[in-house]
């Protein structure tokens, strides 16, 4: 680990300034950033800690939407009585992601921002090859063990999955997240490798994650997070889905639908084909199956991953059909 400056910002304005120095990484719950400097992949110039701005923790849920603040504990946010009744997808994929003390340490502005658990991302010692890493270096895992690798918006460049729970229920409900001047929809914040696998989030020097903003709707409210993994508790998605669900009055057909896969992709991934293939449909189990399939179009494998490409469909349509049982 190479020697870096601390700074402390106490507003979010200090912290701008400080974002914006070359080299500069924000440190909050320092669950992410802490890991990644002890592995050797982040070696900040200077450490700018923002974990005292005060305010910056608040959660309000009013007027249709949820605006929870950066430095709001996962823990917190997986425990508030109105998330939890508004958006359970949220509460529930909170719940399911990392271990007790890591949910009880870590921010939601950090949670965005977490990396891949590609192992050779994470081993620069052992595997100097990796794209994300050191760009134009190559990749060790195309070629390599790729059980965990995403099956979804790779690239030559890149197979890493991304490794988060919250921003799958994030996407399927269109929230935002705040970064100063600009908002960006948390789809178009995570970035697909394409040739620039080092770039994972559309954030710029000096701009700081200040809040996420979750849009509430029937669907977010009669939603679920499902998520499938080698063991129960702190293991990552082999599979995972937030879904919502609105039905018409009749409660048989399908007037909203929401769909968001983890686990099998390169960044938090809509799949809209299968709520196209749903909208307007009379819910049956046979129905949910078949639209399901549509999650992995255009899926590609690499050997040891393919299991995914038949599990997560499954997932999907389980999720979905968990949905109607409650309709
Ligand atoms: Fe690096 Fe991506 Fe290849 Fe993993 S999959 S070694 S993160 S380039």
């Amino acid at each position: 680990m190479r020697d870096f400056s601390y700074l402390r910002a106490d507003s979010v304005e200090a912290a701008r300034n400080a974002a914006a120095l070359p080299g500069a990484m924000l440190l909050a719950g320092g669950t992410t950033l802490v890991d990644l400097a002890k592995c050797g992949v982040a070696e900040p110039s200077a450490v700018i800690d923002i974990s005292h701005i005060k305010g910056l923790d608040a959660i309000d849920v009013s007027a249709g939407r949820a605006v929870i603040g950066a430095l709001a504990k996962m823990s917190h946010v997986a425990d508030h009585t109105e998330i939890k009744g508004r958006f359970p997808a949220v509460s529930e994929a909170l719940w399911q992601a990392a271990s007790a003390q890591l949910r009880n340490t870590a921010s939601i502005g950090g949670n965005l921002m977490q990396r891949t658990r590609c192992p050779y991302f994470r081993d620069p010692a052992n595997f100097p090859a990796c794209n994300k890493r050191a760009p134009g270096s190559g990749c060790s895992a195309i070629g390599g063990v790729t059980r965990g690798h995403a099956v979804l918006g790779t690239s030559e460049a890149c197979i890493a999955t991304y490794p988060g729970d919250l921003a799958i229920a994030l996407v399927a409900f269109d929230a935002e997240v705040h970064l100063g001047e600009r908002r960006l929809k948390v789809e178009d914040f995570f970035l697909a490798p394409g040739a620039t696998a080092e770039r994972e989030h559309d954030i710029r020097p000096g701009e700081v994650i200040t809040a996420i903003e979750i849009p509430g709707s029937a669907a977010a409210r009669r939603s679920t997070y499902l998520k499938v993994r080698d063991r129960q508790s702190y293991e990552f998605a082999a599979a995972s889905a937030a879904v919502g669900l609105e039905l018409e009055g009749d409660g048989r057909t399908i007037r909203e639908i929401r769909v968001a896969l983890g686990g099998v992709a390169t960044k938090p991934w809509r799949a809209r084909a299968v709520e196209d293939a749903l909208k307007g449909k009379t819910f049956d189990e046979a129905t949910v199956r078949k639209a399901s399939e549509l999650a992995m179009d255009g899926a590609v494998d690499h050997g040891a991953n393919h299991y995914k490409i038949e599990l997560a469909p499954r997932v999907v349509a389980r999720a979905i059909l968990k949905l109607g049982e409650t309709a």
